[in-house]
């Protein structure tokens, strides 16, 4: 499976998974994916290995909704998708409109915060964080956007 695959059948993805991918060396269209299930305790699943974190499905879906909202509602072709994954994947925030300069980032938390459809029920993982985790994530909006994006990396002491 391509990371053009993947985008292709996004809206078909359970969004409890995640999706891996490998790096040459970016990023792209013919990059080799898998979509898989975390372990409970975050570690990297082995169905992964060798292959680099870049989001999970909730999240992606979430990187299209909103660029087709940003466009007026249109629908995106796939390499349009892709585009908005990985763009999020990369810098933690949603690919900007043409000319537009980055959002203010109280803005993008506001709109990650309404992606993810707000805050669960439980803390956050992050070692004493007291913040409560956002829906269907294990960490709040701070320690999910600080949170390493490579395999192996683990949280900062
Ligand atoms: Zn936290």
């Amino acid at each position: 499976m391509t990371m053009f695959d993947v985008a292709e059948k996004l809206h078909e993805l359970d969004d409890s998974r995640t999706i891996f991918a490998k790096r040459n060396p970016d990023w792209s269209a013919t990059s080799e994916a898998v979509v898989c299930a975390t372990p409970d305790d975050d570690s990297h699943p082995p169905e992964a290995v060798g292959f680099d974190y870049l989001l999970e499905v909730s999240i992606a879906k979430g990187a299209v909704e909103v660029w087709s909202g940003w466009r007026n509602g249109k629908q995106p072709t796939t390499a349009e998708k892709l585009d908005a994954v990985i763009y999020y994947a990369e810098y933690d925030c949603w690919l900007p409109l043409d000319g537009q300069k980055p959002l203010d980032p109280a803005v993008v938390r506001e709109r990650f915060i309404a992606t993810c459809d707000g805050f669960g029920e439980e803390r956050c993982r992050w070692r004493d964080c007291t913040e409560r985790r956002l829906k269907g994530l294990a960490f709040c909006y701070e320690h999910y956007g600080s949170r390493p994006h490579s395999a192996n990396s683990s949280e900062p002491s």
